[in-house]
C-alpha cells in the first residue's frame, strides 16, 4: 500500500460511469436496498444509516439496515443476508475495508452494485462507486488549527510538546487523515519547533514517517483504548508537571479518551487555562461539542453526513432508473481498480463557530441548547 494509492486520487469528468462490468440495465424503482454500517456504538453511523433508510422508504424503495457491530464477520454475513433478500444495491460503509472483499464480490456475482461509503473497500473490483468526505482535507484542518493555535507561521519558536494519535489501522480513512495532518506537521518536528517527547508506538521524532501512520493508531477508534494510550504517555513523560501543549487526535472518541486520561492523571491541568492543551478532533460528535463549549477540546472537523446521504440517495435513484451517474468528481484507487468517487468537503468547527452546527441541521436548537 503506501502512497502509490494517493496518486490515483484527482479529478474526473464521471465518464467511468455505469462500467466496472455490470453493464447500465436500471435496478428498478421501488427495488430492495441493503444498507449495512460498521457499528452502533459510534454516533456518526446511527445518523448514516437511518438517513439513508427514510430517504430511500419516502422514495418507496425497501431497505435493509445493518449495523455490525464492529465485527468483520458479522458485517460479512449481513451482506449475504442483504443479497439473500433480494438487495440490488448495496451501500457498505466498512469495518474492515479488506476483510470486506469477499462478501461484496457474492454480491456483485449476484447483480448487485456496490457502493463504498464513506470508506473505501480495497483489493476487490466489486466495487461500483465510492462517496466520502475530502480524506486529507479533515487531516488539513485539524493541523493548520493547531499550527494556529501554536502561533508557529508567526514565528514561535516552542519548542512545543505534541503528542499524535492515529485513526484504526483497518481503516483506509485513517491514513488519509493523517498524512493531511502529517504533511502541514512533519516540517515543524523537522526543525525541532514540534517534538512528541513520549515513546508512544516507538516514537514520533523527525524522522518518523508516513508508512508508520499504524504505530501510532487506535484499534477501531476507542474511546478506552486511547484513554489507556493516553494514560501511558502522561505516566512516562509528563509525570512530573511537564507541558503538553498539543494533542492531534483524529476523531472526537479518541478525543475524549485523551481527555479522560489528562483529568485522571493531571488534574493541574485545568481547562480554559493556558495549561491546558490544543485538542483537534472529527465527527462533531455530541459530546464534543459539550466539550468544545467547556473548553476541553478546541476543534472538531464537522463531516455533514445529512449531505452525504443526500450523494448515495442520488446515486441510487440514478441507477435505479438506469441514468448515469452524476456529480462523480474524483476517484480513489483501491489497490486493483480505480473507483469514481464523489467528495464532499469537510469543515472546521471550534467555539467561535459551533451554532454552524444547528444552521446546517445537523443539530436542533434545543439539543444544542442542552449540549452547550
Ligand atoms: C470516518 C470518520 C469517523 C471514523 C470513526 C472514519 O472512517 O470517516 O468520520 O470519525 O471513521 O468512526
Amino acid at each position: 500500500v503506501g502512497l502509490a494509492m494517493l496518486a490515483g486520487l484527482g479529478a474526473c469528468g464521471g465518464s467511468r460511469s455505469g462500467d466496472n462490468g455490470s453493464g447500465s440495465e436500471a435496478v428498478g424503482k421501488g427495488a430492495t436496498i441493503g444498507v449495512s454500517m460498521p457499528t452502533k456504538s459510534e454516533e456518526r453511523w446511527n445518523k448514516d444509516g437511518n438517513n439513508l433508510k427514510s430517504k430511500l422508504e419516502k422514495a418507496g424503495y425497501k431497505v435493509v439496515l445493518s449495523f455490525a457491530d464492529d465485527k468483520p464477520a458479522q458485517q460479512n454475513a449481513d451482506i449475504e443476508n442483504m443479497v439473500n433478500k433480494g438487495a440490488k444495491i448495496v451501500v457498505v460503509a466498512s469495518k474492515d475495508g479488506t476483510a470486506v472483499g469477499p462478501a461484496v464480490e457474492k454480491a456483485k456475482d449476484a447483480g448487485a452494485k456496490v457502493i463504498a461509503y464513506d470508506r473505501l473497500i480495497m483489493n476487490t473490483k466489486a466495487v461500483d462507486y465510492y462517496a466520502t468526505f475530502q480524506l486529507e482535507r479533515t487531516g488539513v484542518l485539524e493541523a493548520q488549527w493547531l499550527i494556529d493555535q501554536l502561533g508557529l507561521e508567526s514565528g514561535a519558536k516552542g519548542p512545543f510538546n505534541v503528542e499524535l494519535f492515529t485513526g484504526s489501522p483497518d481503516d483506509n480513512n485513517a491514513k488519509y487523515f493523517f498524512k493531511g495532518a502529517w504533511d502541514l506537521l512533519q516540517p515543524y518536528f523537522k526543525s525541532g519547533v514540534l517534538v512528541s517527547p513520549s515513546q508512544h508506538g516507538g516514537g514520533v521524532n523527525k524522522d518518523f514517517k508516513l508508512s508508520d501512520w499504524q504505530k501510532i493508531s487506535v484499534q477501531s477508534w476507542k474511546t478506552e483504548q486511547a484513554q489507556k494510550d493516553m494514560e501511558s504517555i502522561l505516566d512516562s513523560t509528563y509525570a512530573h508537571g511537564e507541558k503538553l501543549d498539543a494533542v492531534l487526535s483524529p476523531y472526537d472518541g479518541i478525543s475524549q479518551g485523551v481527555i479522560n486520561a489528562i483529568q485522571s492523571k493531571r488534574p493541574d491541568m485545568q481547562p480554559n487555562s493556558p495549561n491546558w492543551p490544543k485538542i483537534t478532533g472529527q465527527d462533531a460528535m455530541e459530546i464534543s461539542v459539550a466539550n468544545i463549549s467547556k473548553g476541553l477540546q478546541g476543534q472538531t472537523v464537522f463531516k455533514d453526513v445529512n449531505k452525504l446521504a443526500d450523494a448515495v440517495y442520488d446515486m441510487i435513484i440514478e441507477l435505479a432508473e438506469g441514468k448515469k451517474v452524476s456529480g462523480l468528481n474524483g476517484k480513489f484507487n483501491n489497490n486493483t481498480i480505480e473507483v469514481p468517487s464523489k467528495l464532499l468537503d469537510p469543515k472546521g468547527i471550534t467555539k467561535e463557530n459551533l451554532t454552524d452546527l444547528v444552521k446546517a441541521n445537523y443539530l436542533t436548537q434545543d439539543r444544542f441548547d442542552q449540549l452547550t
